[in-house]
């Protein structure tokens, strides 16, 4: 089998169609989670891989995800991807920052039958801004809802919109995810526009881990139990079956964090076992730990990789601050400077931690976090504030 190449976000307001969007392009349906189900959002990340295929004739209507063309053939694989379906309801902010730390470029989903933007249409927008995830294709869905006219005025509010951001010169598919109508041309936007990373084979493994797990029932003997799973995607270099690695900072003991060591068991890609992993896709990667150390996400935000070879481990560090005029995704607020003591929720990397600030000055602050993060000097994080009830982007910033 081959593995995903590349990581596409599905990012956009809640119900404007980002799982059925995936489950058109992948016939699968991202939400399996059964609470999600009950609650009808994406809350963790969902995932779902599929093949970019092609039929005899020219872009964009010869792609297609289907294996048999219209004309009988069997049509040829151009690209295998991973799409992470991004949660887009406004508590859930934290979960699409982490993910977004996956994604080599995201579709933006946007229904023309609501005004652009909603709030967190701007918020995951202003996200992938933030977190540099620079090759985006706006897909401009329920189409099939809207009259003409409605679907230029909406087209007009999305490039007004986008104006001044990463995705300034992005595409802008019209289509319909439910009707399957024009799946063909986003194929063919995201071809042009979201190309697979260059990737150095070179490099030692860096894994940032997603999820955590504990797979066994409980009940389960002691001499069946499984070891500690962890999912995420590699960043670069390649994860082999028996490989020894280091989890980054790695579990709470006493007052501190111990790294973990373990050694890579079984992995799994899609849902295939392989003996190697490279980037692209999420992995599933079956360890020797105590499945208590891996159960509930609690290993969810670290960093993987060869022992000796991860960024440090912080508790707290200079963040070099860029803050928005405006608070996104609210009333608009202006963003008042941070200042000194106020809490604030870094999202660095996979990781979600609150800070606190010791010292706050122009351009830059001192934080102390709540929970450590594994990060290298000039890694990227956003920065939330508490807004009322919840925490709002305000900013961008640089582990100094
Ligand atoms: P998400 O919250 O962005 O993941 O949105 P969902 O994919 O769950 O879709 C929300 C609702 O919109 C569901 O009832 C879908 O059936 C519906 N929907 C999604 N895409 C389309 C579309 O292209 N046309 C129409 N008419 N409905 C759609
Ligand atoms: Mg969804």
């Amino acid at each position: 089998m081959t593995q995903p190449e590349a990581n596409i976000g599905l990012v956009g307001h809640v119900d404007h169609g980002k799982t059925t969007l995936v489950q058109a392009l992948s016939g699968e349906w991202t939400d399996q989670h059964s609470e999600e189900m009950k609650r009808g959002i994406s809350i963790r990340l969902g995932y779902a891989d599929t093949t970019f295929r092609r039929c005899p004739g020219d872009p964009p209507d010869c792609y297609t995800v289907e294996e048999t063309c219209p004309d009988g053939t069997e049509s040829d694989v151009v690209r295998k991807i991973s799409f992470v379906d991004a949660p887009g309801h406004e508590t859930l902010m934290a979960t699409m920052l982490s993910g977004a730390s996956l994604m080599d470029g995201a579709v933006l989903v946007i229904s023309a039958d609501e005004p652009c933007p909603q709030p967190q249409t701007e918020e995951h927008l202003m996200a992938l801004d933030i977190i540099g995830v620079e090759n985006v294709v706006v897909a401009q869905n329920k189409v099939d809802l809207v009259s003409r006219e409605r679907a230029e005025e909406s087209y007009d509010e999305i490039r007004g919109f986008v104006e001044g951001t990463v995705a300034e010169d992005a595409p802008i598919v019209p289509l319909s995810a439910q009707q399957e109508v024009n799946i063909d041309r986003l194929i063919d936007a995201v071809e042009d526009e979201i190309p697979t990373p260059e990737r150095d084979p070179d490099a030692d493994a860096r894994m940032h881990v997603a999820r955590s797990f504990d797979v066994n029932r409980p009940g389960t003997p002691i001499d069946s139990i499984k070891g500690g799973v962890v999912g995420g995607s590699l960043a670069r270099g390649v994860l082999n079956v028996g490989d020894e690695v280091e989890i980054l900072p790695g579990s709470e003991v006493g007052e501190g964090y111990e790294a973990i060591e373990t050694t890579v068991r079984s992995i799994m890609a899609g849902d295939e076992q392989v003996d190697e992993a490279t980037p692209g896709g999420l992995l599933g990667v079956g360890t020797g730990l105590d499945p208590s150390l891996t159960k509930g996400d609690a290993l969810g935000g670290q960093v993987a990789g060869k022992p000796g070879t991860l960024p440090p481990v912080h508790d707290g560090f200079t963040v070099g601050v860029d803050l928005l005029d405006r608070v996104v995704g609210g009333e608009g607020d202006e963003v008042d400077p941070i200042s000194t003591g106020e809490p604030l929720m870094l999202s660095v990397g996979t990781a979600t931690t609150v800070g606190s600030v010791t010292s706050a000055r122009e351009g830059e602050c001192e934080v102390k976090l709540k929970r450590p993060v594994c990060a290298e000097e000039g890694d990227k994080m956003a920065i939330n504030r508490r807004v009322g009830s919840r925490w709002r982007l305000i900013g961008v910033g640089t582990v100094r």
